[in-house]
């Protein structure tokens, strides 16, 4: 087990706004941790730790940075006047259901406070952690909308290890979504990220839009791979050691952060297709964004 130090801080806000003109029904994140124990070697929030003075390598996966009074602030928040009790995403940088969360319960504690406000909100996470919460997302889909989003970029367990070293096994994941949606709570999933040559052929989109119907998903979203700043000097490294003969192609299609759009929009299509072919339908809460723009760290 990695050896993890938790830095314990006050926050002065806990929600924040997002401006992305093309996701216009997100504009409120919230994230209880910064850093995350997951590990992913893709995570697009690996350049935030850069912020702390911190590296985006370990440090992203090992200095976890906690917001103690995160709920109380939130509540404050969420008792202002102006406040519009528009829907906040929880997890945008970092996953809400980290271990560390079993320790400090932030994430909990946040839904708390969004039962009590009758305030929507949504979940991205990798844990199987959520169904700690269940009875409390259940309140919460009462009074408000309510989603859970599970990440899954494949059921490939062998690549799975290397792309998500500290994550729960994508069916563990599943199975938590089933307890979910059986319990009445809104689920879909993220296809994410699609990783070229490693989790982008047919077979791979497949077996996880089978698994995302078969295991209580309303919706599947999608992105392909973005290699930002801070990211890209942690992930090409990893190709190297792991999938050598990579290499050459990421080099080509990676000059930039984001792969060539003639390929984003073909994997896309695939995605479309299989999403009709096994009835399912897009987020409609987190659409695709463009170049440029900010991406969620699934
Ligand atoms: S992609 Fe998500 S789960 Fe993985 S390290 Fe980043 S924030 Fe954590």
């Amino acid at each position: 087990m990695p050896q993890v130090t938790f830095e314990e801080i006050e926050c002065k806000s806990a929600l924040n706004r997002v401006r992305v003109p093309s996701m216009p029904s997100m504009r409120w994140s919230l994230n209880p941790y910064r850093g995350c124990q997951h590990a992913c070697v893709y995570c697009f929030a690996r350049g935030n730790h850069e912020f702390l003075g911190y590296n985006t390598g370990k440090d992203f996966d090992q200095r976890i940075v906690v917001k103690t009074n995160l709920a109380s602030v939130l509540r404050r928040e969420l008792s202002r006047p102006r406040w519009r009790r528009e829907s906040v995403t929880i997890g945008t940088a970092c996953d809400p259901y980290q271990q560390a969360e079993l320790k400090y319960g932030l994430t909990r504690a946040s839904l708390q406070a969004f039962r009590d406000h009758a305030n929507p909100c949504s979940i991205i996470t990798k844990s199987p952690n959520v169904t700690r919460d269940l009875s409390l997302l259940q309140e919460l889909s009462g009074v408000a909308e309510c989603t859970v989003l599970f990440s899954i970029a494949t059921l490939r367990e062998e690549v799975w290890q290397h792309i998500e070293p500290e994550t729960a096994r994508p069916v563990q994941r599943l199975e938590a979504m089933a307890k979910l949606s059986e319990a009445g709570v809104r689920c879909g999933v993220m296809l994410a990220p699609i990783i070229p040559s490693l989790t982008d052929d047919r077979e791979n989109l497949e077996s996880v839009m089978k698994a995302a119907r078969d295991y209580g998903a309303s919706f599947v979203g999608d992105n392909v791979l973005y290699l930002q700043r801070g990211t890209k000097e942690w992930f090409m490294p990893f190709l190297r050691e792991t999938y050598p003969h990579l290499l050459p192609r990421y080099e080509r299609m990676y000059r930039g952060a984001y792969a060539p759009k003639r390929y984003s929009e073909e994997v896309h299509e695939t995605v479309q297709e299989l999403r009709e072919r096994w009835g399912m339908t897009p987020d409609r809460q987190e659409p695709k964004p463009a170049a440029g723009q900010l991406q969620l760290a699934v």
